[in-house]
């Protein structure tokens, strides 16, 4: 991999100031494939002065002319798709051919929804004698995870320079030359210096410096609960906008009418992909008493496709996870499970036959899950299915809301209507009717600890705004 031993600062790379480097390891096979500068605070400083910088010029800038921009940046993305692609299964493990779909493919296509916004979207409204104004909020620092490293950086920038705010961006360590590849991307789409910074860096360091800065106007953030409710109280208590994207545990219900073959099939396949690394995943199938048993052999033998492999193989539908601390804590998950007395009926904590090497986790199932088991209640991150039993759908309601979490979900009916009925009574923010499609345009983002905020499309945008009135 090449990596740039700098940082997109003001429009040009250059060293950390403290000369420090993070290693980036490849998830299957463990070697060192490249390594970033490890950025302190006063990098996180230079960027963030940059950004204040080039601040009223950017706002100033004509929305079409922004969408212009971003319409570049999107093609900069398309064409470097195969080096994204290759650059993402390297650092982060995922299967080549799922890192062309997804890691590569969807952010092309949420940079083009925000170039097609930003040049559409009402920046100014009539209210009766006041006139409006819909400006940028200012300032971004934008932190993002490891697991669907460039989709969650677009996901921040695309909006927030659409709405004509300058941002710092501060990626995960796991997964920085994804950013860096984008950073790329910005410079060779002519964004004006300064209006886009990368800072690489460690959490603690370069995230808490970022987060705290007195120059940042909003912090965006997209990771755990545990570090997203810090960040969040150190902008609540700097009162600076935030938004939270954060964990979830979400339910895929199978109602009795169900196509059952159907919803266990897309329900394995769910949670497996990307090595079950996705805040979104339906960890909890809740299926009806009277068909249970039939769908945990539906689900075990779905499973049994999902073989780890090389991920840099076409052939290959389940990779390693991130990183040997990732793979413990999954692999303790499961460890508890089967203490706690769920029944394993496919996969457990042992590393996969033959992949010794490498941060490989068995694809895992477990049946007879009951809501106070601890693999029903936390998120795992890995490739882990819990099947609950419910006795009726008042219970399977219950069930399904028994969380913290609320961030996304499924439901599959004998017809839509009961489908969308009980999607009407859940607390969380997203829902897949009978298989519905993936939506660029939606609105995504948590109910109660999965976040503050939503992302993507026209709701993605308003994030970054803030109204100013003026009476006539
Ligand atoms: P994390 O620690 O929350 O990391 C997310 C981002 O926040 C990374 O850029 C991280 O930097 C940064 N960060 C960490 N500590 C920080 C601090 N004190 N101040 C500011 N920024 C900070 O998540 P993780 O360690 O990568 O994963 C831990 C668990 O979080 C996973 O097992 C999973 O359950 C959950 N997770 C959820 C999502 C999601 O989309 N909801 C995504 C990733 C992880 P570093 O990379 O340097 O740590
Ligand atoms: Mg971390």
């Amino acid at each position: 991999m090449q990596a740039h031993n700098g940082m997109y600062i003001d429009g040009d790379w250059r060293p950390a100031a403290g000369g420090g480097t993070i290693e980036v390891v490849n998830p299957a096979d463990e070697e060192v494939i490249g390594a970033v500068p490890a950025g302190s605070a006063e990098d996180v400083d230079a960027a963030v002065r940059a950004a204040r910088a080039a601040l009223p010029a950017w706002a100033a800038t004509p929305p079409a002319e922004r969408a212009a921009r971003i319409g570049a940046l999107r093609d900069a993305l398309a064409a470097r798709r195969e080096a994204i692609a290759a650059t993402v299964t390297a650092e982060l493990g995922a299967p080549i051919s799922f890192s062309q779909a997804v890691h590569a493919g969807l952010p092309v296509t949420v940079a083009g929804t925000y170039a097609a916004l930003a040049a559409e979207h009402p920046f100014e409204e009539r209210l009766g004698n006041s006139l409006v104004l819909h400006e940028p909020v200012g300032v971004v620092g934008a932190i993002t995870p490891w697991n669907y490293p460039l989709h969650q950086i677009v996901a921040k920038a695309a909006p927030a320079l659409a709405a004509g705010c300058t941002m710092v961006l501060k990626p995960a360590e796991d997964t920085p030359l994804v950013a860096q590849l984008f950073a790329e991307a910005v410079h060779e789409a002519g964004l004006p210096p300064g209006v886009f910074n990368l800072v690489t860096g460690l959490g603690p360091v370069a995230g808490q410096a970022l987060a705290g800065h007195e120059g940042v106007d909003m912090v965006s953030f997209t990771g755990s609960t545990a570090v997203g409710r810090r960040i969040g109280a150190l902008a609540g208590g700097a009162v600076k906008r935030v938004a939270l994207e954060l964990g979830g545990k979400s339910a895929n219900v199978i109602l009795p009418g169900a196509d059952l073959a159907r919803a266990v099939k897309a329900g394995v396949a769910n949670v497996m992909a990307n090595s079950g690394q996705t805040c979104s995943a339906w960890t909890r199938m809740l299926v009806h008493t009277d068909r249970y048993d039939e769908a945990v052999e539906l689900a075990a033998a779905a499973t049994a496709r999902y073989v780890p492999g090389d991920p840099a193989d076409p052939a290959t539908r389940l990779g390693p996870v991130v990183s040997a601390r990732q793979r413990e804590r999954v692999t303790g998950y499961i460890r508890t499970g089967i203490e706690e007395g769920a029944t394993l009926v496919a996969g457990g904590p042992d590393a996969p036959e033959g992949r010794e090497r490498g941060w490989y986790v068995r694809p895992t199932v477990f049946a007879d899950v009951t809501p106070e088991m601890t693999i029903a209640r936390e998120e795992i991150f890995g490739p882990v299915l819990s099947i609950l039993r419910y006795q009726d759908t008042e219970d399977a309601l219950r069930i399904a809301d028994d969380s913290v979490y609320g961030l996304a979900g499924a439901v599959w009916a004998g017809d839509e209507a009961e489908a969308v009925a009980f999607a009407r009574r859940l607390r969380t923010g997203q829902v897949d009717i009978n298989g519905g499609r993936f939506n660029p345009l939606a609105p995504f983002g948590g109910y109660k600890q999965s976040g503050v905020g939503r992302e993507l499309g026209p709701h993605g945008l308003t994030e970054y705004l803030q109204t100013k009135s003026l009476q006539f």
